[in-house]
């Protein structure tokens, strides 16, 4: 979800709304300001288990956490991230010997939030990595608990946000627990199972991804399936009725019941067009920045973090502009299947996970919503007209790329909008199952093409789609002008 697609629902809108809610609607707008990363975790190869106590003050704005990671894949060339303000007492091997490790951290390679351990081995050249590490440390983060005094300029998903009734985290951005960085294959242990024993006193509630929310100020919480550990704990209520969860519900039982009527209608439409399954209910945070701005969501799988104030934020579902905000519900339902069920990497894994996200909620928003459609995609189409990109086949590194924003959430769903009208909506669908379900070890040019391959049968029609949108300079007019052709 990103703020481009905002701006352009806004503007799609104008025809729909009366001059005065346009320019209500475009205030509320121009207040969504983004900072989106990666939202999904990368290839799931061996499970890092994670165990230990974590113990948070919502008030005090603290983390005290003994964790111990085990399970942990031999790699060489590996980092553990940990974000940069927790201070660590120490990195401890468990496993096969028992003894306090001396740690260096990398100056290239701290990423987001994080800063990057090794542990070097007896030679100075390599790293070791023992096979189970105790890690001990704390960290204080800014509370904001007013609008007045104490806010902050920025909030983001990277950020520990303290907010003054709870705390919430992303998993692999934040970083807020040590996971393992396999460099050579660029793959990330974030997903974890886990078993830990977490304390918030000063909350009511606790919640980490993976497990449902608990109603006290301890839990010991256990997962086998991994999850990146997304937190919301506080002094908030929480309502679950087996088809969605809402943490800190401030809305009607009608409001609600019409939201999970949604999410259920959303949840089916995809199971039927992809024939895969969806499986168990997202949930969702309704939660208030650091900030006195700032709006914007994002997915830990299962969980969506929406973020706004009063009518900025999720409220805007239940209110006369809802209609614009469904489709970016209908995104984020999307990265079941496109981050979650199918985990990408490689420099085109990031156009995959939100481009194909992106595609399946215009393609429900045609379906559902389809007096938003229209209007969406025109101005959609509006915005890359003059968009120049290297083609998909030139992406070999993310530094190829040049909006990340355009070529993710725009450019990527329009080339797929256009190669949709090639092959017909039903070998699209058949495709995105291959996407979906289609082993491999990188998300790469080879991964994306040969899937597609696969589904046509048809290497004429395949080798026009790759000439005419995947290797060629002039792609995005070929893929303008196929969809504004009849
Ligand atoms: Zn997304």
């Amino acid at each position: 979800m990103e703020a481009e697609t905002i701006k352009k629902s806004g503007a799609s809108s104008k025809s729909l709304m009366s001059r005065r809610n346009f320019l209500k609607m475009k205030s509320v707008i121009i207040f969504i300001t983004l900072f989106l990363f990666l939202s999904f975790p990368t290839i799931v190869l061996s499970q890092v288990h994670l165990i230990g106590k974590v113990k948070i003050s919502i008030t005090e704005g603290t983390f005290e956490c003994d964790l111990t990671m085990s399970n942990i894949p031999r790699i060489q060339d590996y980092f553990i991230l940990l974000n940069a303000g927790m201070n660590v007492l120490h990195f401890r091997s468990k496993s096969p010997n028992d003894f306090v490790l001396g740690y260096n951290k990398s100056n290239q390679n701290s990423t987001y939030e994080a800063l990057a351990y090794f542990f070097p081995d007896n030679t100075g050249q390599g790293k070791f990595l023992p096979q189970e590490i105790q890690v001990r440390y704390v960290g204080k983060f800014p509370v904001a608990n007013d609008t007045i005094q104490n806010f902050s300029r920025h909030d983001w998903k990277g950020n520990i946000a303290f907010n003054g009734y709870s705390v919430r985290t992303d998993g692999f951005q934040t970083a807020w627990y040590p996971y393992l960085y396999d460099v050579e294959n660029d793959i990330r242990h974030d997903r974890v199972t886990y078993d830990i024993e977490l304390i918030c006193e000063d909350c009511s509630t606790i919640y980490i991804n993976g497990n449902n929310p608990v109603n006290s100020t301890s839990a010991n919480l256990k997962s086998q399936i991994p999850y990146e550990l997304a937190l919301f704990c506080g002094k908030f209520d929480f309502m679950d009725n087996g088809n969605v969860v809402i943490l800190n519900p401030q809305f009607s039982e009608d409001e609600i019941q019409q939201f999970s009527e949604i999410v259920t209608e959303y949840k089916k439409y995809y199971e039927h067009k992809l024939n895969i399954p969806y499986n168990g209910s997202p949930v969702f945070v309704n939660t208030t920045p650091t900030s006195i701005r700032n709006a914007w969501l994002f997915v830990s799988f299962p969980t969506n973090m929406i973020i706004g104030w009063g009518e900025y934020g999720m409220r805007a579902m239940f209110g006369e502009h809802q209609n614009l905000y469904k489709p970016f519900i209908a995104h984020e339902l999307g990265h079941y299947y496109f981050g979650t069920l199918k985990v990408f990497n490689s420099a085109l894994g990031d156009m995959m996970g939100e481009g194909f996200a992106e595609y399946i909620s215009l393609k429900l928003t045609e379906d559902l919503l389809s007096e938003q459609y229209n209007n969406m995609l025109s101005n959609m189409l509006k915005s890359l007209e003059n968009y120049k990109t290297k083609p998909i086949s030139q992406i070999a590194s993310i530094t190829d790329i040049e909006n990340r924003n355009i070529f993710a959430y725009r450019y990527a769903p329009v080339i797929f909008l256009a190669i949709e009208k090639e092959i017909g909506k039903d070998n699209m669908w058949k495709w995105l199952k291959a996407i979906i379900e289609t082993k491999s070890e990188f998300t790469d040019y080879e991964f994306l093409t040969s899937t597609l391959k696969n589904t046509l049968n048809d290497s004429e029609k395949f080798n026009f789609i790759e000439n005419t949108y995947f290797t060629s300079e002039n792609s995005t007019e070929n893929a303008l002008k196929r969809l504004n052709s009849n």
